[in-house]
């Protein structure tokens, strides 16, 4: 089974972290995305972001828009866009402007990308990381990014009104649960406690981030849980919300 990188295009032209943005992305959506929302600084969770700057470095006409917080921006700029790893593409420019621009945002604070209204909220991971709300105005939905137990990242999506999926990470099988604990991940059985404080007890579920290692293991516990609105995420798949 492949499981990608993470990264979640939205309406073809947002993209949520950027783990395999410059791989798997369509020519349309690399023409559109100019927009990319960060959850943490995870290698997974930005691998393609230098990739995918350095593939339209010569044809933007507007800058790529980074939306992170001051943390996870200071990590890429000192780790990645350091000159040794990767060119420091907010030094540089195209025939048009600037390639790479940062937009930090607080978390908890709500902020405007495209036609989306974006609410962030802290998760529980290794790193600083933020789940997010994501709202069309018509439509919204929930990513937790990765994640061990949380509390106000549900108290966040029970509030919210026009809910229409939840994503949730569930990276290890229970047999790991230590390893789970000191990477701040879930597992099957975990996934069940947080899913416990979710009162939308209808709205779509869709597990992701499954570690593809032992990802047979997690999808077999976690249909176990028998949890009927809960699907497994699909890599490549198109999802109407
Ligand atoms: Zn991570």
């Amino acid at each position: 089974m492949r499981q990608h990188l993470s990264c979640f295009v939205v309406d073809d032209c947002v993209a949520i972290d950027a783990g395999s943005l410059a791989m798997a992305t369509t020519s349309k959506q690399k023409n559109l995305i100019r927009d990319v929302i960060l959850t943490h600084a995870h290698l997974d969770h930005i691998a393609g972001l230098p990739l995918f700057i350095d593939d339209l470095f010569a044809s933007l006409e507007v800058p790529i828009r980074v939306f992170a917080t001051n943390e996870v921006i200071e990590v890429i700029e000192r780790d990645i866009f350091n000159w040794d790893i990767y060119p420091s593409f907010s030094e540089l420019a195209n025939q048009n402007g600037a390639v790479l621009e940062y937009h930090p945002f607080e978390t908890g604070k709500e902020f405007s990308v495209k036609h989306l209204r974006v609410k962030s909220v802290e998760v529980n991971h290794k790193v600083p990381t933020v789940g997010f709300i994501i709202s069309d105005n018509k439509t919204s939905f929930a990513i937790s990014s990765d994640t061990s137990e949380m509390n106000e990242f549900w108290e966040t999506v029970n509030a919210e009104k026009n809910l229409a999926a939840l994503f949730i990470e569930c990276a290890f099988p229970n047999e790991l649960d230590e390893l789970a604990q000191v990477s701040h991940h879930l597992t099957p059985k975990k996934l069940l406690k947080e899913l416990n404080k979710f009162d939308r007890k209808n709205c779509p579920i869709y597990v992701m981030n499954i570690k593809p290692m032992y990802f047979e293991e997690v999808v077999r516990q976690v249909k176990e849980l028998g949890i009927e609105n809960l699907e497994i995420l699909e890599v490549g798949k198109i999802y109407e919300l």
